[in-house]
C-alpha cells in the first residue's frame, strides 16, 4: 500500500476497434471481459492506493470504450484518490463518446480531456483504422464544452502513407478551430504486432519527418501554443501537470495492465496478460535502479523539457552536483553550444539533436 501523495495513472485496456498502427495494450471491448477486468482493478486499487493523488490520468486503450454503467463504476473507485483542485485527465476516443459519458466525467471531477483527433482528413482516418470522422471530434469537443470541461488537448499524428504536407496543414488548421488548450504531436512508429507492420508500411524518411515537425512547431508557436516538451505544446498555464511529473522524474503509480510505476529507486511494470491480471497476478517485473541508471534517466527525461533538468532537484535526489558527475561531457556540450545552464537548469539548445546529446551522457563514466 502506497501512502505518499503520488501521481496516479490507470490504464483501461479496451478499445471498440483496433487502429492499424497501435501497439498499446488493448483488447476488443466486450461487456463480460470488461466486468472481469473491473473486479480485478478494484482489488488492485484498494491494495495499492492509500493516498490522495497529486494528479490522475486515465489512459489506455480507451477509458470511454467502457459502457456508461461500467464507466460509472470505474469512476466511483477512482474517486477515492481524488481531492479538490488536482488535474484529472481522461483520454477520449470520439468513436465511443456521448452525452451520458460526458456528464459522468463532469460529475466525477474530470477537468481535462485528451482527445485522439489524429487527422482531420476522413480518408486518412479510415486508412489508419480509426472509425470516427472529423465531425465526431467536433461533436466530442461540443459535448465537453457543454458540460463545462473546456481544458482539452488534441493528439495529432504525422508520417503515415497518403499524408501530404497540404493535408497535414489542413489538419492543423481544423484542429485549431476546435480551440484546444494543448496539442500533442506524434510521428508514426511502426511497431511489431500491428497491421501496418504486417503490411510493410514505412514512416517518412528523417528529413521529411523533420519538415512536418517544423511545420507543426511554427504553426503552434505562431498561434500562442508554446512548446514545453519535445512533442507537446500548450497555451500558457495549460501544460499537462501529470506528464510534467514523468518528465521531472518524480514518482508515479500506474495501475492495471501494462502500467508502469516509479517509486523512489524502484520501477514496477504490470503484466500485459489480461488473464493473469484477472487472476490477481498484477506485477510482471520489478527493477531496482542503481544510482547511475537513475541519474541518467533523470537527465534523459528532463532534457525533453524546454525548462531542462532542475540541477537543485538532482542534488536533492542524489546528494551530488550534476555538473561534477558529468563534468567531462558537460564541458564538451557547453563549449559546442549543444546545451546551456540557465537558472540552475541544464537545457538542451536543439531538441532535434537530443538523442545525440543523450548518447554523450550515457557514454561518460561518472567521475
Ligand atoms: S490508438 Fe487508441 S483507440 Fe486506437 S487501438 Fe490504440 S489505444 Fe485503441
Amino acid at each position: 500500500m502506497i501512502t505518499e501523495k503520488t501521481a496516479l495513472y490507470i490504464h483501461v485496456p479496451f478499445c471498440e476497434h483496433i487502429c492499424h498502427y497501435c501497439d498499446f495494450c488493448h483488447f476488443r471491448y466486450s461487456d463480460d471481459l470488461a466486468k472481469r477486468w473491473l473486479e480485478a482493478f478494484r482489488k488492485e486499487f484498494f491494495t495499492k492506493v492509500g493516498f490522495k493523488a497529486r494528479t490522475i490520468y486515465l489512459g489506455g486503450g480507451t477509458p470511454t470504450a467502457l459502457s456508461s454503467e461500467l464507466l460509472a463504476e470505474f469512476l466511483n473507485i477512482v474517486d477515492n484518490a481524488y481531492s479538490d483542485g488536482i488535474e484529472y485527465t481522461v483520454e477520449i476516443n470520439p468513436e465511443t463518446f456521448d452525452r451520458t459519458k460526458a456528464e459522468l466525467l463532469k460529475a466525477h471531477h474530470v477537468n481535462r480531456a485528451s482527445i485522439g483527433l489524429i487527422s482531420a482528413d476522413d480518408g486518412e482516418l479510415s486508412l489508419l483504422g480509426r472509425r470516427h470522422l472529423f465531425v465526431d471530434v467536433k461533436r466530442t469537443v461540443d459535448l465537453l464544452n457543454e458540460v463545462g470541461i473546456d481544458n482539452y488537448s488534441l493528439d495529432i499524428l504525422y508520417s503515415f502513407p497518403t499524408q501530404t504536407l497540404t493535408s497535414f496543414k489542413n489538419t492543423l488548421h481544423r484542429a485549431l478551430s476546435l480551440k484546444p488548450k494543448h496539442f500533442s504531436l506524434y510521428s508514426l512508429t511502426i511497431e511489431e504486432n500491428t497491421l501496418f507492420y504486417k503490411k510493410g508500411i514505412k514512416p517518412f524518411d528523417e528529413d521529411t519527418e523533420a519538415e512536418y515537425y517544423e511545420t507543426a512547431y511554427d504553426f503552434f508557436e505562431s498561434h500562442g501554443y508554446k512548446q514545453y516538451e519535445v512533442s507537446n505544446f500548450a497555451l500558457s498555464g495549460y501544460e499537462s501537470k501529470h506528464n510534467l511529473i514523468y518528465w521531472r522524474y518524480e514518482d508515479f503509480l500506474g495501475l492495471s495492465l501494462s502500467a508502469s510505476s516509479k517509486i523512489k529507486n524502484r520501477r514496477f511494470d504490470n503484466t500485459r496478460d489480461l488473464n493473469a491480471y484477472i487472476k490477481g497476478e498484477y506485477l510482471q517485473d520489478e527493477i531496482i535502479l542503481d544510482k547511475k541508471d537513475s541519474e541518467f534517466e533523470m537527465i534523459m527525461m528532463g532534457m525533453r523539457l524546454n525548462e531542462g533538468v532542475d540541477l537543485r532537484a538532482f542534488k536533492r535526489r542524489y546528494g551530488e552536483d550534476l555538473k561534477e558527475v558529468y563534468k567531462k561531457t558537460l564541458l564538451r556540450l557547453l563549449s559546442d553550444g549543444s546545451v546551456r545552464i540557465e537558472d540552475d537548469h541544464l537545457i538542451c539548445n536543439n531538441l532535434e539533436i537530443l538523442n545525440t546529446i543523450l548518447v554523450e551522457f550515457m557514454d561518460q563514466d561518472s567521475k
